[in-house]
């Protein structure tokens, strides 16, 4: 009994350390979008458009996290398939650093809820999760700890884990996984908007079989950048240059349209495509819908005062397109609304973790004689 004792101590104490320094945080409030200017991230488009996959699994690990095959062959699998970035996001590695070309990505966490971000331009691993329990204070420690390893942090598949209350509160993330595969979260995208956080869609299938017709070229990226280089496409998704898509089928032969221009004039958004007439969707303030466009391929929508943001979804019968929005704000620059540690409540927590595993000591390390002498 003893040594289960003391393992057990050992183990609690593991457990308690990092929730003991995690700091406790003071999430701005939410704020709708606001200004009399409108930020339309497709103003300057370089007009060539770079297919990308954000999110994929290769073998690693010793097959402990699975993909079926290995990463040099998913790489490949999607080069055919036409993709410019084939990216390669294995569980806290690096498979870009390890000879094969793709974009420095890898997926970060190791937690029985499923909280995941990816970490975009890479430069190196962090290592710290929780594996239990989550509130929002170690969401945003893992948020802010992964965005010091790499130029971009996007919240992988967030219906998995995260919730409307989550993402309309955190910061330090720049990309929503809003299309994992066939999953797909708009309310939860809706929610951090609504609440003045100017984050950016993604598209991925989240593969771990190239094989796998529901994880294989369903849900994609149209980044628009001079070239699929790290730079050019990380200077895209950062700055919103991009639109999701989600597919009834292969991109190999699933794409119907392509956007071409997203015009901003007095007010007035004015979307076209080249490919089959669509309906068009203008959605904005927690995800409602503004005017809906049957069978266009050109469609307008003049904001409203009450319009906060204005995001534009397309659907033709084999594709959902789903635009970034164009954003109220004072005509400088986005509002990047950060989190901040609150000292003193940081150490009050500090301390009186501390002084629960300290009190479990003596609990766990007596000795069993002292039980049997009772
Ligand atoms: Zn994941």
């Amino acid at each position: 009994m003893t040594i289960l004792r003391r393992v057990l101590l050992v183990l609690a104490i593991a457990v308690a350390l990092p929730y003991l320094w995690v700091p406790v945080y003071r999430f701005p409030a939410p704020r709708a979008f606001s200004g009399s200017a409108l930020w339309n991230p497709y103003a300057q488009l370089h007009g060539t458009w770079q297919l990308a996959n954000l999110h994929a699994h290769g073998r690693s690990w010793r097959g402990l996290t699975n993909g079926r095959q290995s990463g040099a062959d998913v790489v490949r699998a999607y080069r055919d398939r036409g993709y410019a970035v084939a990216g390669l996001s294995d569980y806290q590695r690096l498979a870009g650093h390890g000879g094969i070309a793709a974009l420095p990505i890898y997926e970060h966490g190791y937690n029985v809820s499923k909280y995941h971000q990816l970490a975009i331009g890479a430069r190196r691993i962090e290592w710290l999760d929780f594996p239990f329990w989550q509130g929002p204070n170690q969401q945003q420690y893992i948020l802010d700890r992964v965005k010091q390893s790499a130029e971009l942090v996007a919240i992988a598949h967030p219906m998995s884990a995260y919730t409307a209350a989550d993402l309309s509160a955190l910061t330090g993330y720049q990309l929503l996984e809003v299309v994992n595969g066939h999953f797909i979260a708009e309310d939860l995208w809706d929610a951090a908007l609504s609440s003045g956080h100017a984050v950016w869609i993604v598209a991925n299938d989240d593969t771990h079989d190239v094989t796998d017709p529901q994880r294989m070229a369903v849900a994609w990226n149209m980044i628009d950048a001079p070239s699929g280089d790290t730079r050019d496409v990380i200077a895209a998704l950062a700055t919103g240059r991009a639109y999701a898509v989600s597919g009834n089928g292969e991109h190999k032969d699933g794409v119907d349209a392509v956007l071409t221009s997203v015009d901003v004039h007095d007010g007035t958004l004015v979307v076209s495509l080249a490919g089959t007439p669509a309906t068009i969707l203008f959605i904005g303030q927690n995800g409602s819908v503004r005017k809906t466009a049957e069978l266009a391929t050109t469609a307008s929508y003049t904001m409203m005062p009450q319009d906060s943001y204005i995001r534009i979804v397309i659907r033709t019968p084999n594709t959902v397109m789903y635009l970034n929005p164009v954003i109220r704000y004072d005509g400088v620059r986005l509002p990047s609304p950060v989190a901040t540690r609150d000292g003193n409540a940081t150490w009050l927590q500090r301390t009186l973790i501390a002084f629960g595993c300290i009190a479990l000591v003596p609990v766990l390390w007596r000795r069993p004689t002292t039980a049997t002498t009772m």
